[in-house]
């Protein structure tokens, strides 16, 4: 082990015996203490010369495999029912939340590990990475992966998404450092953020249309608390199964560590062998 990797492990061991000590009902500001993220950050400087993230949009070509990925997590009753959809529908997922909201809804947070979807990082607080230097890059990423394991109290996923999907070499840097050798952003999305001129929103099939653009090994962008992709979630399972395609969870699109069997009440309409006369390159 190197000595940055040394100082990094402590760092580590450090950080979480301070959250742990906080216990079970730890408050989002409590866990969020600027001074334990200050020493956090200050003591990262060691951890500079570890190997950069490598960032990613999209996983291998060569398989018609489709990786939903649902951030944020700011409305938890319209984020739960996104949950329920995919359950109901037998989708695999990877969620990517901000420790803030894993905090401020815990319950749901285990359910969602529960079932089996893995849980990625995007940061605690959801800033802009681009505007941050190195030792807060490395914080917003390293409180994330803390207050969320402690919360679910299971390890997350060893990818980070930035927020907005914005980042820099300093991002890969501060990834790299936190043990985050993946940073993914995504080929597709939903377009939810996409609204007609008076403000108000597309039909829904606009955005079913959107997020249907994918092809293989595409990674579709969603959002955990969005009405907007709640209401077309269906559409785009249903668009892709018709073609043929199958849903998989990041670790199972890059053959990461972390895939876990999902706990669906019935097997997966993925499982079925795709209709041989569709040709997903015609769209
Ligand atoms: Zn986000």
């Amino acid at each position: 082990m190197t000595t940055e990797r040394r100082v990094v492990r402590g760092l580590f061991l450090a950080a979480v015996a301070t959250v742990v000590l906080l216990g079970p009902g730890v408050s989002t500001a409590r866990a969020l203490d600027p001074a334990a993220l200050r020493a956090l950050a200050s003591a990262s400087s060691g951890a500079r010369n570890a190997d950069p993230g490598v960032l990613l949009a999209h996983g291998p070509r060569d398989r018609m495999v489709i990786a939903l990925t649902f951030d944020d997590g700011y409305d938890t009753p319209v984020c739960s029912a996104l949950v329920d959809e995919l359950m109901a529908t037998a989708t695999p997922a990877t969620f990517f939340p901000n420790a803030v909201y894993v905090a401020g809804s815990p319950a749901l947070w285990r359910h969602v590990a529960a079932l089996g979807f893995p849980i990625g990082n995007h940061s605690t607080h959801h800033l802009m990475m681009t505007s941050l230097p190195f030792d807060r890059q490395f914080s917003e990423i390293v409180s994330d992966r803390l207050i969320t394991d402690q919360v679910l109290g299971e390890p997350t996923l060893s990818v980070f998404r930035p927020p907005y999907g914005a980042w820099n070499q300093t991002t890969l840097a501060a990834a790299g450092a936190a043990g985050y050798p993946i940073v993914l952003n995504w080929d597709v999305t939903f377009a939810d953020s996409s609204r007609r001129p008076n403000g108000s929103p597309w039909p829904t099939s606009s955005y079913v249309r959107a997020a249907s653009r994918g092809t293989n090994g595409s990674v579709i962008l969603g959002h955990c608390g969005s009405p907007i992709d709640l209401e077309a979630l269906p559409g785009v399972i249903a668009d892709y199964r018709s073609r043929g395609f199958t849903f998989v969870t990041v670790p199972e699109l890059f053959g990461l560590p972390g895939a876990r069997p999902m706990h669906f009440p019935t097997p997966p309409p993925s499982a079925m062998p795709p209709p041989r006369h569709i040709d997903p390159r015609r769209r």
